[in-house]
């Protein structure tokens, strides 16, 4: 992980664990960047803190092992599955999501060191419908486009390669579907493949994050290199450094004239 490079010493968040909290590699790329005389910051970031199960997100990536197998022992970390939550919590923050009936103020990535058999096995079962749909279409395709074969077919019926088609393309998606929920309970043993039922995730719940989109599959990333730049991604230390206090006097410093 880079080293932050910070050069705003006249921050009111320069070396406080707000700041740390909010993980950014430089000043220029922070959001709070000439608006950060405001108390409200430094509240709104202890209580992202509170709202952390023990160990808080950041165990989920430091970990060497892999977090999602539930069989000893576990494989390497060679990659991040990614999975957004949110929580309605600070209300001034909060605002409804374009097109979805959530209401999110804080979002945070939790980041699951993942090794290359589950994400092997999340991306299969992921993509089960598509694979055995192209395959199906594979097979079906040299009968519609070969001029002499796609004749005969219509002498039977004129619908006939039309129907060979479609029976392709939907009946190829049903059983990958199927295919897909068969190899998910076959996983299931091995690995938390449905990342909502990971314990981790039971827990943030319980402190009222939600899935971001709440939706009824859980939309999983795979990243090689985590991410390393905003809330929640900051190393587990941080979240021990004492509190960022406000000071009052640097409300004055800050303050611009009329
Ligand atoms: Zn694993």
């Amino acid at each position: 992980m880079d080293a932050r490079n910070l050069t705003d010493t006249e921050c009111t968040l320069y070396g406080t664990k707000s700041c740390a909290l909010l993980n950014m590699r430089t000043c220029d790329e922070c959001p709070l960047k000439g608006r950060v005389a405001d108390p409200e910051i430094h509240r709104d970031l202890k209580l992202f803190c509170d709202l952390q199960p023990e160990g808080t997100v950041a165990q989920l990536f430091e970990s060497d092992t892999c977090q999602l197998c539930r069989t000893e022992p576990k494989g390497e970390t060679s990659c991040y599955a990614v999975f957004d939550m949110a929580h309605e919590e600070p209300k001034q923050l909060a605002r409804r999501r374009f097109l979805s009936r959530q209401v999110t103020g804080f979002m945070v990535p939790l980041q699951f060191a993942c090794c290359k058999y589950c994400r092997r096995r999340m991306l299969l079962e992921a993509y089960m419908p598509l694979i055995v749909t192209l395959a199906m279409l594979g097979v079906v395709m040299p009968f519609v486009m070969t001029e002499q074969l796609a004749q005969s077919l219509r002498a039977i019926a004129p619908w006939l390669p039309l129907a060979l088609v479609a029976a392709a393309l939907f009946g190829g998606y049903a059983i990958g579907k199927l295919l897909a929920f068969l190899y998910r309970k076959r996983c299931e043993s091995m690995m938390f493949i449905d990342v909502r039922r990971h314990p981790f995730v039971q827990k943030m719940e319980e402190k009222g994050w939600r899935p971001l989109f709440n939706d009824r599959k859980a939309r999983v990333a795979f990243t090689n290199k985590r991410i390393g730049k905003g809330l929640g991604t900051a190393p587990s230390a941080v979240y021990d450094l004492p509190d960022a206090e406000y000071a009052e006097n640097n409300a004055e410093n800050t303050e611009i004239p009329d």
